[in-house]
């Protein structure tokens, strides 16, 4: 049995193909590859899945590495039912994939932990990348387990955090004064002055993070059964997470694993930053420069995504949507969640829910439908934005417990 069924890579727009035992980046018509895999030879049923560890590695015949796992355990998040947030929000079949609860705290760690095997098997020394922060944070630390060296560039107002998580894996740090697009122009000067000695580890620059992030798919399906929710809500910046789940769905009807229609999805921006839903309103293939973004969600920060049509194919293809929140009704759906639900989940994640009360508003969501949203990341990394209230000893008790 073979661990990996890859078989080459493939250009998202022109299709050109190219050997996936080399190292590429963009095809030379700039666009992303693609991972290829010969689906016909995958014969494991997935009811034999269960049986394997709880990591995202359990899928390895359709993931890209061959032989050289570097791992911490990621993946197999829980899939989490919201009961007391659903019935609030009219949508009693609400569930979470809560991807707080993975190495380095966001789901960067998926691509990472994919992107890095790989780029280290094919002899990858040391790789360069712009950062909003968590891929930072993410690719540093499996780089380090790697034994690879880094160079990251992120926005001088990223999360304290993430420049912390960087530093102490070894990574060299660049602060720019800019979004991430400027971050990105000074990384492409960096590494075209290395000759090939650093990698470019940009998203969708490399073509093995999506099947890192398209995991989430995979496990969303195995958890519910081997079947598919009615909509599936993803807060988008580059997208890879959500054309990663649209692939991960092709590939399992493909493979015969699932059948029937498939999930609408939904991409999540920020008012601040939303480049897609602007094109998905104007029935647009391709989306323009977002000027001047800004959001508290701060991983959804992307003014102009490398794979914007890719993210429309997806949404126009399962006939899902694409909203725009503002950051007031995310930071408050953020509280509601952790006090109906317990759990602390990040910005990002927490404009899906905003999302979800605004889609069952209008109807688009009904309350019969089955509605996975997915948290990408711990709130516990982004303390900064909360405000919570705080008693002072003498301070009445604000309700319910004098006699
Ligand atoms: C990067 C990031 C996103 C957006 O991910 P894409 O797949 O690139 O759209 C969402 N949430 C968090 C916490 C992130 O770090
Ligand atoms: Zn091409």
């Amino acid at each position: 049995m073979a661990f990996s069924h890859l078989s080459h890579l493939d250009c998202a727009r022109c299709g050109t193909r190219y050997d996936a035992d080399e190292i590429n980046n963009l095809c030379t018509c700039g666009s992303p590859l693609l991972a290829r895999y010969d689906l016909s030879a995958v014969t494991v049923d997935p009811g034999d899945i269960a049986q394997r560890e709880p990591t995202l590695w359990r899928y390895h015949e359709v993931l890209p590495v061959r032989e050289r796992v570097i791992s911490m355990g990621e993946g197999m998040t829980p899939l989490l039912p919201l009961p007391a947030l659903g019935s609030e929000l009219g949508v009693p079949g609400l569930l979470m994939k809560d991807d707080g609860l993975i190495p380095t705290g966001s789901f960067k760690a998926r691509g990472a932990a994919v992107g890095v095997s790989r780029a280290a098997e094919l002899g990858v020394k040391a790789f360069a990348m712009p950062s909003n922060g968590n891929a930072s944070a993410a690719w540093t630390a499996y780089g380090a387990r790697a034994g690879m060296r880094s160079v990251v560039a992120m926005p001088e107002s990223a999360p304290l955090i993430n420049r912390t998580e960087s530093a102490i894996t070894g990574a060299q740090l660049y602060l720019v004064r800019g979004h991430i697009g400027d971050c990105g122009q000074m990384i492409g000067a960096l590494i075209a002055r290395s000759g090939s000695a650093l990698f470019d580890a940009s998203t969708l620059k490399e073509p093995y993070r999506i099947e890192g992030k398209k995991t989430m798919g995979y496990e969303i399906v195995e958890q519910l059964g081997w079947r598919v929710p009615d909509v599936i809500v993803y807060p988008t910046g580059g997208g890879v997470g959500l054309i990663g789940i649209y692939k991960a769905l092709l590939e399992m009807r493909e493979l015969g694993w699932i059948s029937g229609p498939l999930p609408r999805l939904v991409a999540v921006q920020a008012t601040g930053c939303a480049p897609i839903v602007e094109a998905f309103k104007a029935g647009a293939k391709v989306s323009e420069p977002w000027p001047n973004p800004k959001t508290v969600a701060f991983g959804i920060t992307v003014p102009k995504p490398l794979g914007d049509f890719l993210i429309l194919d997806a949404l126009y293809a399962t006939e899902g949507t694409a909203v725009a929140v503002e950051d007031a009704d995310t930071l408050a759906a953020q509280a509601l969640c952790a006090r109906l639900e317990g759990t602390f989940i990040c910005p990002e994640g927490a404009a899906t829910l905003a999302a979800v009360r605004e889609l069952r508003n209008s109807s688009w969501i009904k309350e019969s439908d089955e509605v996975v949203v997915l948290n990408t990341g711990a709130g516990a990394k982004y303390p900064a934005d909360v405000d919570v209230p705080i008693l002072n000893p003498g301070d009445p008790l604000v309700s319910g417990y004098a006699r």
